[in-house]
């Protein structure tokens, strides 16, 4: 099945079994803002336990915040915010379809690079054992030509993007002949920039002061209190602070779900060095944070690290983590070398010396900061895009049935297990709900009596529950119960006793930390 249908499956999938609502949906909806439905929110919260945990349990010099949403507006000045958190935008006369001039480019460069991609992979079938990659793909002429046209694109996008040049972003999407891809013509408005913070007023009374905005990002609230944290926590550099919290940007294009949303939740850490040490630090955080992502075990050829070509005036380095999302490989998490720039601007801004006496080398300086930032929401989105799984199955009578089953990492897992008895008579429930009373303490649990257990299996499987366990006649008499998998759907009887402990090996946020 093609990735458009299977993703089009599982947005379906995600209201149905109660993931992910589209807000104010009685109204018609909320374009690119999203609820989170009884199931979503306990995978959500186990994500940001999990980076919460990985962050500040096991790093004793990082620690956490949570600051405000609203914040004095100067803070947006002096980060940059007011003036420079623009996207270019673009319209198609005919369709009447705003794009951020920007992706249309970058659309174009993917679509550019899977011709290569074609071209090679035709070559490597032509050619068997003998082809030779690094060859073709600097000999072949076509490749070569093709290759040609998208650095040559790069180039002039990553120069006009540096210097906000909008006639030449307009120009490049002429010259590259890219066309809407809905009316399917080059008729195209200039490009303007667009400033992506929502507004709002503040008090009873509005004029101009009264203006604030809704954060676009975490991390100021961690640069705006750095000399707190570092002061009241007696915090030796290098240090960490870690924040979990909604941001809110006004996106020209939302699309792709809740891949790019109005509103959604961050998760960024601030990490405080000296300077002339970050790149060494850049590089650590880099491997860190891969790792973490790694260690769900959702397949390593899942993720890259894309380097960035423009950077920020004020960065010395920078890098997204990619995930492959059905709709291609694209950014679930930045990582950033912000050298002093954002507390060197506060100092500014504020008055304040936003500054840390170094013992050791016996001197005071600006830090210097490297930042890991992730969105929740794209975490939840690759987990869920990686967890659908449609198959075929046996059934003991050997007739084919299916099912659809969410592979979720089981320590991120809504319910954790499932608790049937297997029929209602002969005090099965009764003894079901006494190991639920005991269990429900430890895991998320969920108690089903109703339906065939096949039938109470399919449901478990769709939301992703790892465990279910049922209660039958022998449970009576020997105390044990079967146990069921949900990836491999084999069971095994197992001591009541002993259920506690198999199962919190497997599904607590512990056994992902620990493979870090
Ligand atoms: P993009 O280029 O996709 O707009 P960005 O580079 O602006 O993202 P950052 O400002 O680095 O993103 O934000 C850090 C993380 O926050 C991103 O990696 C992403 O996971 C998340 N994020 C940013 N914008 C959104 C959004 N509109 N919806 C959901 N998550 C987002």
């Amino acid at each position: 099945m093609a990735a458009e249908d299977v993703f089009k499956k599982l947005i379906s999938h995600c209201k149905e079994y109660g993931f992910i609502f589209q807000s104010s949906e009685i109204y018609d909806g909320l374009s690119a803002v999203y609820d989170y439905g009884q199931y979503g929110v306990e995978l959500k919260n186990n994500i940001k336990k999990y980076w919460w945990d990985s962050m500040v349990l096991l790093n004793e010099n990082i620690v956490g915040i949570d600051s405000a949403i609203f914040m004095h507006p100067e803070i947006w000045k002096a980060s940059g915010h007011v003036g420079a958190f623009n996207d270019p935008l673009i319209d198609n006369k005919d369709s009447k379809k705003r794009y951020r001039a920007d992706v249309l480019i970058e659309d174009h460069i993917q679509k550019l690079e899977d011709k290569i991609t074609k071209e090679v992979e035709k070559a490597a079938k032509r050619f068997g054992d003998a082809f030779d990659n690094t060859q073709f793909r600097t000999t072949n002429p076509r490749v070569l030509e093709v290759q040609a046209q998208i650095n040559l694109v790069k180039e002039r996008m990553v120069k006009a993007l540096t210097t906000d040049d909008l006639n030449e972003i307009k120009q490049i999407i002429v010259d590259a002949e890219i066309v809407c891809p809905v009316s399917g013509t080059r008729n195209w408005t200039d490009v303007r920039q667009f400033n992506l913070m929502f507004e709002t007023k503040i008090g009873s009374v509005s004029d101009e002061s009264s203006t604030i905005y809704l954060r676009p990002e975490t991390a100021q609230g961690i640069f705006v209190n750095f000399l707190n944290v570092q002061k009241s926590g007696r915090m030796k550099i290098p240090f960490g602070i870690a924040q979990i919290g909604k941001a809110f940007r006004n996106e020209i294009v939302a699309r792709q779900f809740i891949f790019r949303m109005r509103e959604f939740e961050q998760m960024e850490m601030q990490f405080f060095i000296a300077p002339g040490t970050e790149l060494e630090w850049f590089a650590k955080w880099k491997e860190t944070r891969m790792k973490w992502h790694k260690s769900l075990g959702m397949g390593d050829n899942k993720y890259r690290f894309h380097d960035h070509d423009k950077l920020a005036f004020y960065a010395n380095a920078a890098t997204d983590i990619e995930f492959e999302f059905p709709f291609g490989f694209k950014e679930v998490e930045g990582i950033h070398s912000r050298t002093d720039h954002d507390l060197g601007s506060h100092q500014k801004f504020s008055g304040k010396k936003m500054q840390y006496f170094d013992t050791e080398l016996n001197k005071n300086y600006v830090p210097y900061v490297v930042e890991t930032s992730i969105g929740v929401d794209r975490m939840f989105l690759s987990i869920m895009s990686n967890a659908f799984t449609e198959e075929k199955i046996k059934k003991d009578d050997g007739t084919e049935d299916e099912r659809v089953v969410l592979r979720i990492p089981p320590a991120l897992a809504p319910v954790k297990l499932a608790i049937f008895p297997l029929i209602k008579k002969d005090g099965l429930s009764e003894k079901a709900r006494e190991i639920h009373e005991q269990l429900k303490f430890d895991f998320n649990c969920q108690y089903e009596e109703k339906d065939t257990i096949g039938r109470r299996y399919r449901r478990q499987d769709a939301i992703g529950t790892p465990f279910c366990i049922t209660i039958d006649h022998q449970t009576m008499d020997y105390n044990t119960v079967t146990l069921r998998y949900r990836d491999t759907m084999q069971q095994e009887r197992i001591e009541v006793d002993k259920l506690r402990e198999v199962i919190a090996g497997k599904v607590s946020i512990r056994t992902l930390l620990e493979r870090l």
